[in-house]
């Protein structure tokens, strides 16, 4: 490869918004026939915001709630922290906090054991839940479940937005002959809602962080050449797995500092760019 041809296919793609981190990821990107995408801040905005709260006692869910999530960084958290903001109330001291990647966050409340995470994660640690359905079909919605000393509490509904070029990026690839598969750590009932609204035929949902890796390896071994957009510390292990990692520059440290490409303005349409600017080069080159 001449090193020149890939400086300018580096230097052009910087502009449009793609940072390459790693010399030979503009190379690679180029052979890759199999894209995974993250749902929540890759797919979604990442900036979600508390919609229903069902409980008997809705302002005391949000308290425990916001409480649990004012020492994580999920962007489901943030979300939490700023609806209990809004409504001025006061949070309580946390002690024994815990946070599960891909599942949720625990710790001691009022000198009470309070759980807050996925229903999935609810039932693995025994805890009956009334599943909610999504009834919305218009926003992203998921549903994250409160457990007091193993009894629910409540259920929360966080709504995300689409972003607005998902749809014409999800196309566009489709288009490009790539194959696309939605991988993510939320619900079934969320994920199918995404996936059909975006004409995405394969996902995989309720996917804890290590497996989201063992999927990428799965698609390896059956000849994928794969890339993995994501934006979470749970889409690390996968970005690293992958024979290119691509994180949204909108997500966490760790994500970017594990990925082989930062798409630097947190716009997907940068996802097309990269991959038409390796393959521009590569072409020259050869
Ligand atoms: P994704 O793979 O779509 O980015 P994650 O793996 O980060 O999603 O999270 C999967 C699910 O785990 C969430 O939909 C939520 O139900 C639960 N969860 C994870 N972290 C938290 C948290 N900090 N607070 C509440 N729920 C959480
Ligand atoms: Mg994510």
């Amino acid at each position: 490869a001449t090193p020149a041809a890939v400086m300018v296919g580096t230097g052009r793609a910087a502009e449009l918004g793609v940072l390459f981190r790693r010399g030979l990821a503009l190379e690679t990107l180029a052979q890759v026939n199999t894209i995974c995408l993250d749902k929540t801040g890759t797919l979604t905005s990442g900036k979600p915001t508390v919609g229903e709260i069902r409980a008997d006692n809705p302002r005391q869910v949000l308290e425990l709630a916001a409480a649990l999530e004012s020492a994580s960084e999920h962007p489901l958290a943030r979300a939490i922290v700023r609806a209990a903001r809004e409504k001025e109330i006061s949070l309580p001291s946390v002690s024994h906090f815990q946070a599960t990647a891909g599942r949720g966050v625990a710790g001691v409340v009022h000198g009470q054991q309070v759980l807050l995470g996925s229903a999935a994660w609810m039932r693995e640690q025994g805890i009956a839940t009334d599943t909610c359905d999504l009834v919305d079909m218009q926003s992203v919605g998921t549903w994250v479940y409160l457990a007091v000393e193993g009894q629910m509490s409540g259920n929360i509904l966080i709504q995300d937005q689409l972003r607005p070029e998902a749809g014409a990026v999800i196309r566009y690839l489709t288009r490009m002959g790539l194959r696309l598969v939605m991988i993510t750590g939320d619900s079934q009932a969320a994920a199918r809602q995404l996936a059909e609204s975006l004409q995405l035929p394969i996902f995989h949902a309720e996917v804890l962080p290590q497996d989201k890796a063992n999927i990428v390896k799965q698609l390896q071994a059956q000849g994928g050449k794969v890339a993995f957009v994501g934006d979470g510390i749970n889409d690390a292990p996968a970005l690293a797995q992958a024979d290119v990692g691509l994180a949204m520059a909108t997500g966490t440290d760790i994500a970017m500092e594990t990925a082989d490409l930062t798409l630097t303005h947190g716009d997907l349409a940068a996802l097309v760019t990269a991959i038409q600017a390796s393959r521009k080069t590569m072409a020259t080159i050869r």
